[in-house]
């Protein structure tokens, strides 16, 4: 198991030199800027990072989250649990021209002191990575799930008509007709 909380500051730098890996989790609630583009502020994001130096000598930040956001599906128009599952590379720079300089699988971290305040980054890199359109699946969306049993209900109505009709009448209606 890991610990839970994570740190409020990192020297992201130092932790890159260092090759750490830190996991833990963020409640939605805490994190105010994400929880007002959400329909409440339920539930709460994984997050595992890993720091490092990669061949070319860049520090990096790479880290995944995952977890589900309350969001309102597109489609019904009902409430919904939008599973959330990305990634992110940041590059660790410290002026505007050693960003410029990051190969394009970084997106660039600017670095005004040692120490970085966590939680703003990772709430940036989720409301990066809601989703633009969120929709139930079609097998738990209410929308689907009432054109279905319309459609259904079609049948058993269209059924029920036919059954009421008198079967000897259709067949006879056949004969006729096959004998003129
Ligand atoms: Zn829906």
């Amino acid at each position: 198991m890991f610990d839970e909380r994570l740190p409020v500051h990192i020297d992201p730098l130092r932790m890159a030199e260092t090759g750490r890996l830190l996991e833990g989790r963020y409640a939605i609630a805490d994190l105010e800027r994400l929880h007002d583009l959400l329909l409440e502020s339920s539930g709460e994001v994984v997050v595992s990072l890993e720091f490092g130096i990669d061949a070319e000598g860049i520090r990096y930040m790479k880290g995944r989250l995952q977890g589900a956001v309350p969001l309102e599906c597109q489609r019904c128009l009902q409430p919904m649990q939008a599973p959330i599952d990305s990634t992110f590379a940041l590059g660790l720079v410290r002026s505007i021209e050693a960003a410029e300089k990051l190969p394009a699988h970084y997106e660039p971290l600017l670095l005004e002191g040692d120490t970085l305040f966590l939680r703003d980054v990772i709430e940036d890199e989720l409301i990066l990575a809601l989703p633009l359109v969120a929709k139930h699946d079609e097998s738990q969306c209410i929308e689907v799930k009432q054109r279905v049993a319309a459609a259904v209900k079609r049948n058993d109505y269209e059924r029920g008509e036919d059954k009421k009709a008198n079967p000897f009448a259709a067949l006879a209606a056949l004969k006729s007709n096959s004998n003129t």
